[in-house]
Protein backbone atom coordinates (compact mmCIF):
# COMPACT_ATOMS: atom_id res chain seq x y z
CA UNK A 1 0.00 0.00 0.00
CA UNK A 2 1.23 3.70 -1.07
CA UNK A 3 2.41 5.89 1.62
CA UNK A 4 -0.32 7.70 3.03
CA UNK A 5 -0.27 11.36 3.68
CA UNK A 6 -1.68 12.83 7.20
CA UNK A 7 0.38 16.30 7.47
CA UNK A 8 -0.37 18.74 5.17
CA UNK A 9 2.34 21.32 3.46
CA UNK A 10 1.14 23.90 5.96
CA UNK A 11 1.32 21.44 8.34
CA UNK A 12 -2.16 20.84 9.19
CA UNK A 13 -3.50 17.51 9.28
CA UNK A 14 -5.52 15.65 6.57
CA UNK A 15 -8.88 16.84 8.34
CA UNK A 16 -7.52 20.70 8.34
CA UNK A 17 -6.83 20.31 12.80
CA UNK A 18 -3.66 21.50 14.23
CA UNK A 19 -1.55 18.87 15.82
CA UNK A 20 -2.79 19.98 18.96
CA UNK A 21 -6.56 20.62 18.49
CA UNK A 22 -9.50 18.02 19.37
CA UNK A 23 -12.26 17.08 16.68
CA UNK A 24 -15.65 18.78 17.55
CA UNK A 25 -17.18 17.49 21.11
CA UNK A 26 -20.37 16.58 21.71
CA UNK A 27 -21.80 15.50 24.79
CA UNK A 28 -25.04 14.55 25.94
CA UNK A 29 -26.63 12.51 29.26
CA UNK A 30 -29.99 11.54 30.29
CA UNK A 31 -30.85 10.51 26.46
CA UNK A 32 -32.90 6.86 27.40
CA UNK A 33 -35.34 6.88 29.84
CA UNK A 34 -35.43 3.43 30.74
CA UNK A 35 -31.82 3.31 32.27
CA UNK A 36 -30.75 4.36 35.49
CA UNK A 37 -28.14 6.25 33.25
CA UNK A 38 -26.94 7.80 29.77
CA UNK A 39 -25.05 9.02 27.80
CA UNK A 40 -24.12 10.08 23.88
CA UNK A 41 -20.61 11.32 22.98
CA UNK A 42 -19.34 12.12 20.05
CA UNK A 43 -15.65 13.14 19.16
CA UNK A 44 -16.23 13.89 15.35
CA UNK A 45 -17.27 11.74 13.82
CA UNK A 46 -16.94 8.62 16.41
CA UNK A 47 -20.55 8.41 17.98
CA UNK A 48 -20.78 6.72 21.43
CA UNK A 49 -24.00 5.87 23.14
CA UNK A 50 -23.74 4.17 27.51
CA UNK A 51 -26.19 3.38 29.56
CA UNK A 52 -25.56 1.58 32.50
CA UNK A 53 -28.22 -0.07 35.08
CA UNK A 54 -27.99 -0.63 38.63
CA UNK A 55 -26.80 -0.79 41.11
CA UNK A 56 -28.85 -3.69 41.49
CA UNK A 57 -29.33 -6.95 42.71
CA UNK A 58 -28.42 -9.79 40.06
CA UNK A 59 -29.49 -13.23 40.13
CA UNK A 60 -26.29 -14.53 39.64
CA UNK A 61 -25.52 -14.42 43.87
CA UNK A 62 -22.00 -15.96 43.43
CA UNK A 63 -20.63 -13.14 41.28
CA UNK A 64 -21.67 -10.64 44.61
CA UNK A 65 -19.23 -9.20 47.09
CA UNK A 66 -20.21 -8.58 50.34
CA UNK A 67 -18.35 -5.14 50.72
CA UNK A 68 -18.73 -3.32 47.83
CA UNK A 69 -20.54 -3.31 44.14
CA UNK A 70 -19.28 -5.13 41.47
CA UNK A 71 -18.83 -2.87 38.17
CA UNK A 72 -19.10 -5.05 34.84
CA UNK A 73 -18.79 -3.39 31.28
CA UNK A 74 -19.68 -4.48 27.75
CA UNK A 75 -18.15 -2.51 24.87
CA UNK A 76 -19.83 -3.27 21.62
CA UNK A 77 -19.69 -1.57 17.91
CA UNK A 78 -22.78 -1.96 16.27
CA UNK A 79 -22.59 -3.87 12.55
CA UNK A 80 -23.54 -0.33 10.61
CA UNK A 81 -20.72 1.26 12.52
CA UNK A 82 -17.69 0.47 10.57
CA UNK A 83 -17.03 0.57 6.91
CA UNK A 84 -17.61 -3.20 6.80
CA UNK A 85 -20.32 -4.97 8.31
CA UNK A 86 -19.03 -5.47 11.95
CA UNK A 87 -20.23 -9.53 13.08
CA UNK A 88 -22.38 -9.00 16.43
CA UNK A 89 -20.70 -11.61 18.17
CA UNK A 90 -18.49 -10.17 20.35
CA UNK A 91 -14.48 -10.04 19.49
CA UNK A 92 -11.61 -10.38 20.93
CA UNK A 93 -10.97 -6.82 20.47
CA UNK A 94 -14.31 -5.62 22.23
CA UNK A 95 -13.78 -8.17 25.19
CA UNK A 96 -10.29 -6.66 25.70
CA UNK A 97 -11.88 -3.08 25.09
CA UNK A 98 -14.53 -4.25 27.62
CA UNK A 99 -12.25 -5.02 29.88
CA UNK A 100 -9.58 -1.80 29.79
CA UNK A 101 -12.70 0.07 29.64
CA UNK A 102 -13.96 -1.29 33.38
CA UNK A 103 -10.40 -0.87 34.68
CA UNK A 104 -10.28 2.67 33.53
CA UNK A 105 -13.70 3.87 35.63
CA UNK A 106 -12.84 1.53 38.66
CA UNK A 107 -10.62 3.98 40.45
CA UNK A 108 -13.45 6.62 40.40
CA UNK A 109 -16.26 4.60 41.14
CA UNK A 110 -17.60 4.67 45.02
CA UNK A 111 -18.34 1.03 44.71
CA UNK A 112 -17.96 0.30 48.41
CA UNK A 113 -21.21 2.48 48.88
CA UNK A 114 -23.27 -0.19 47.04
CA UNK A 115 -22.27 -3.51 48.49
CA UNK A 116 -23.78 -7.10 47.12
CA UNK A 117 -25.05 -5.42 44.14
CA UNK A 118 -23.90 -4.78 40.39
CA UNK A 119 -23.94 -1.87 38.22
CA UNK A 120 -23.96 -2.56 34.76
CA UNK A 121 -22.16 -0.45 31.69
CA UNK A 122 -23.58 -0.81 27.92
CA UNK A 123 -21.87 0.64 25.43
CA UNK A 124 -23.04 0.86 22.47
CA UNK A 125 -20.48 2.89 19.31
CA UNK A 126 -22.41 3.56 16.83
CA UNK A 127 -20.20 4.97 14.69
CA UNK A 128 -16.43 4.42 14.50
CA UNK A 129 -13.83 6.86 13.46
CA UNK A 130 -11.06 6.09 15.58
CA UNK A 131 -11.27 6.49 19.18
CA UNK A 132 -14.07 4.61 20.03
CA UNK A 133 -12.29 3.34 23.38
CA UNK A 134 -11.17 6.44 24.64
CA UNK A 135 -14.91 8.15 23.84
CA UNK A 136 -16.43 4.68 25.73
CA UNK A 137 -14.74 5.54 29.09
CA UNK A 138 -16.10 9.23 28.58
CA UNK A 139 -19.42 8.01 28.03
CA UNK A 140 -19.61 5.65 30.66
CA UNK A 141 -18.36 8.10 33.36
CA UNK A 142 -21.05 10.39 32.37
CA UNK A 143 -23.71 7.57 32.22
CA UNK A 144 -22.51 6.78 35.73
CA UNK A 145 -22.75 10.10 36.75
CA UNK A 146 -26.22 10.72 35.36
CA UNK A 147 -26.97 7.30 37.06
CA UNK A 148 -26.18 9.07 40.51
CA UNK A 149 -23.63 6.60 41.42
CA UNK A 150 -21.17 8.13 44.02
CA UNK A 151 -17.76 9.03 42.01
CA UNK A 152 -14.02 10.45 43.24
CA UNK A 153 -13.79 12.32 40.02
CA UNK A 154 -15.29 12.22 36.38
CA UNK A 155 -12.73 9.90 33.94
CA UNK A 156 -12.29 11.25 30.45
CA UNK A 157 -10.43 9.84 27.91
CA UNK A 158 -8.54 11.06 24.42
CA UNK A 159 -5.84 9.53 21.96
CA UNK A 160 -2.39 10.75 21.16
CA UNK A 161 -0.95 9.70 17.89
CA UNK A 162 2.47 10.32 16.04
CA UNK A 163 1.52 11.04 11.94
CA UNK A 164 4.60 11.87 9.76
CA UNK A 165 6.73 12.46 12.81
CA UNK A 166 4.66 14.86 14.56
CA UNK A 167 2.49 14.39 17.65
CA UNK A 168 -1.31 15.35 17.19
CA UNK A 169 -4.47 15.09 19.64
CA UNK A 170 -7.10 13.30 19.29
CA UNK A 171 -6.63 10.99 16.10
CA UNK A 172 -9.26 9.52 13.69
CA UNK A 173 -9.63 6.42 12.28
CA UNK A 174 -7.21 7.18 8.95
CA UNK A 175 -4.03 8.90 11.90
CA UNK A 176 -5.33 5.78 14.18
CA UNK A 177 -4.42 3.29 10.70
CA UNK A 178 -1.60 4.91 8.69
CA UNK A 179 -0.06 6.87 11.88
CA UNK A 180 3.36 5.72 13.55
CA UNK A 181 1.76 5.30 16.92
CA UNK A 182 -1.50 5.72 18.85
CA UNK A 183 -1.61 6.26 22.44
CA UNK A 184 -5.19 5.90 24.07
CA UNK A 185 -4.88 7.72 27.31
CA UNK A 186 -7.79 8.30 30.73
CA UNK A 187 -7.33 10.62 32.99
CA UNK A 188 -9.57 11.84 36.65
CA UNK A 189 -8.02 15.39 35.97
CA UNK A 190 -9.43 16.39 39.66
CA UNK A 191 -7.21 12.92 41.26
CA UNK A 192 -4.42 13.42 39.15
CA UNK A 193 -4.97 9.67 38.20
CA UNK A 194 -4.46 8.26 34.87
CA UNK A 195 -6.32 5.08 34.91
CA UNK A 196 -6.03 3.38 31.55
CA UNK A 197 -2.60 4.29 29.18
CA UNK A 198 -1.76 1.64 25.93
CA UNK A 199 0.78 2.61 23.02
CA UNK A 200 0.71 0.59 19.81
CA UNK A 201 3.61 1.66 17.68
CA UNK A 202 6.83 3.00 19.05
CA UNK A 203 7.89 6.41 20.86
CA UNK A 204 11.09 8.19 22.33
CA UNK A 205 10.94 8.82 25.51
CA UNK A 206 10.47 12.71 24.56
CA UNK A 207 8.24 12.30 22.61
CA UNK A 208 6.39 9.97 25.24
CA UNK A 209 6.44 12.46 27.56
CA UNK A 210 5.47 15.14 24.97
CA UNK A 211 2.48 12.79 23.71
CA UNK A 212 1.46 12.27 27.82
CA UNK A 213 1.18 16.33 28.11
CA UNK A 214 -0.60 16.51 25.05
CA UNK A 215 -3.41 13.29 26.57
CA UNK A 216 -3.40 15.53 29.21
CA UNK A 217 -4.01 18.94 27.45
CA UNK A 218 -6.64 17.66 25.95
CA UNK A 219 -8.51 15.24 28.98
CA UNK A 220 -8.80 18.85 30.62
CA UNK A 221 -11.02 20.14 27.81
CA UNK A 222 -13.44 17.42 27.44
CA UNK A 223 -13.26 17.23 31.18
CA UNK A 224 -14.36 20.69 30.98
CA UNK A 225 -17.02 19.75 28.48
CA UNK A 226 -18.40 16.43 30.95
CA UNK A 227 -18.41 18.66 33.64
CA UNK A 228 -20.26 21.85 32.11
CA UNK A 229 -22.79 19.31 30.42
CA UNK A 230 -23.65 17.66 33.95
CA UNK A 231 -23.93 20.91 35.64
CA UNK A 232 -26.10 22.25 32.80
CA UNK A 233 -28.98 19.06 32.82
CA UNK A 234 -29.11 19.40 36.66
CA UNK A 235 -28.50 22.74 37.89
CA UNK A 236 -30.61 24.26 34.42
CA UNK A 237 -27.03 26.80 34.51
CA UNK A 238 -24.64 27.25 32.30
CA UNK A 239 -20.78 27.12 34.44
CA UNK A 240 -18.36 29.74 33.57
CA UNK A 241 -14.69 28.07 33.28
P1 LIG B 1 -10.14 2.83 19.08
O1 LIG B 1 -11.52 2.89 18.47
O2 LIG B 1 -10.17 2.94 20.56
O3 LIG B 1 -9.20 3.84 18.45
P2 LIG B 1 -8.67 0.77 17.63
O4 LIG B 1 -7.35 1.46 17.65
O5 LIG B 1 -8.70 -0.73 17.81
O6 LIG B 1 -9.60 1.36 18.80
O7 LIG B 1 -9.44 1.09 16.31
C1 LIG B 1 -9.26 2.25 15.60
C2 LIG B 1 -10.41 2.47 14.66
O8 LIG B 1 -10.41 1.46 13.65
C3 LIG B 1 -11.79 2.36 15.30
O9 LIG B 1 -12.19 3.53 15.97
C4 LIG B 1 -12.63 2.10 14.10
O10 LIG B 1 -12.89 3.31 13.39
C5 LIG B 1 -11.75 1.18 13.29
N1 LIG B 1 -12.07 -0.23 13.59
C6 LIG B 1 -11.81 -0.90 14.72
N2 LIG B 1 -12.29 -2.17 14.66
C7 LIG B 1 -12.89 -2.29 13.47
C8 LIG B 1 -13.57 -3.34 12.80
N3 LIG B 1 -13.77 -4.52 13.39
N4 LIG B 1 -14.02 -3.09 11.57
C9 LIG B 1 -13.81 -1.90 10.97
N5 LIG B 1 -13.21 -0.86 11.57
C10 LIG B 1 -12.74 -1.04 12.78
Amino acid sequence: MGRVKLLREDGLRHDGRKPDELRPIRMQVGVLNKASGSALVEYGATKVLAAVHGPREIPQKHLLLPNRAILRCRYHMLTFSTHERKSPAPSRREIELSKVIREALEPVVMAEVFPRTAIDIFIEVINADGGTRTASVTAASLALADAGIPMRDLVVGVAVGKVDGVLVLDIDEVEDMYGEADMPVAVAPSLGLVTLLQLNGVLTREEFDEALKLALKGAQVIYNIARETLKSRYLGVKVEE
